[in-house]
């Protein structure tokens, strides 16, 4: 009897793979094979010119990102972009900043495509959540100063009815917090925390453009690090590391890096 549903075999496939937080030597070797190996390859604002540039010459590269006088992609564009493309027969690698895992969404696409009968892999990728703050000779843990770290965004999705993160309650639980796409919002942030009764002399670090030839540091306290970050200019991308750790950077911190 014939089968209801002819169910196809798609030879296409998608890797959902990261390329680090920025400096184009903190990519993974299978990320390189991968980028060297696709047919079609989207990318966005931070992934480095340099990691392109070990595309095949005649593969496809398509920007998924914002341009002057142009919309960014949305999610639902960039999913329907990868299937179609991968329906095609195409080896695709979508990539991703740092880990795709981590803030990136790429779990959004993997199950996008794994649920159009797509095969889809992830290639984890080095997070800025971690490089960014080592880069600035932070490290998230450190024996007898930080026995834990989180992670958490510093913007939630707009339009969300329920808040899901609690700075304040989240730095008393943890002794090291990076937040990520915190800039905007470091002044709720950093309120949030002091009404939580979290220590002023909290030391906190920004660090923006981590781990690039531009990459800046600006440190302060708690009870002044808006302060310092607004007089420095600061601008995205950057991670704020909060924390006791923060003050191992001037035994760390190297002079060739910010
Ligand atoms: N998946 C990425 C994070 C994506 S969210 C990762 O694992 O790193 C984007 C945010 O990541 C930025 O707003 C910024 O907070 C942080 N970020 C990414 N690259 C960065 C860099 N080179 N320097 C500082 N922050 C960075």
């Amino acid at each position: 009897m014939e089968p209801l549903v002819k169910v196809e075999t798609v030879p296409g496939k998608v890797y959902i793979v990261g390329t680090g937080p920025g400096d184009p030597e903190l990519i993974t070797v299978k990320a390189l094979r991968v980028i060297q190996e696709a047919d079609v390859i989207v990318y966005d604002r931070l992934i480095p010119r340099e990691v392109l540039g070990h595309a095949r010459s005649d593969a496809e590269l398509i920007y998924a990102g914002k341009r002057p006088g142009h919309h960014a992609l949305t999610q639902d564009e960039i999913n329907r972009l990868l299937l179609e493309k991968a329906l095609e027969g195409k080896t695709v690698a979508r990539l991703h900043g740092g880990d795709p895992y981590v803030f990136g969404r790429g779990e959004e696409e993997c199950m996008y495509l794994r649920s159009h009968g797509v095969s889809c892999e992830v290639v984890p990728g080095i997070t800025s959540v971690i490089a960014g703050p080592a880069y600035a000779g932070i490290p998230v843990t450190s024996r007898g100063v930080a026995s834990s770290f989180a992670a958490a965004t510093g913007r939630e999705a707009p339009g969300k009815e329920r808040r899901h993160v609690y700075y304040g309650k989240l730095m008393k639980a943890v002794d090291t917090l990076v937040v990520v796409m915190g800039v905007g919002n470091l002044e709720n942030i950093v309120r949030e925390m002091l009404e939580e009764g979290i220590d002023p002399d909290l030391p906190v670090a920004v660090v923006e453009n981590a781990t690039l030839p531009s990459q800046r540091v600006v440190t302060g306290r708690l009870s002044d690090i808006v302060e310092k970050a607004r007089e420095a200019g600061v601008k995205p991308p950057a991670v704020i590391v909060f924390g006791r750790v923060v003050e191992l950077r001037d035994k760390l911190w190297s002079l060739d890096r910010g």
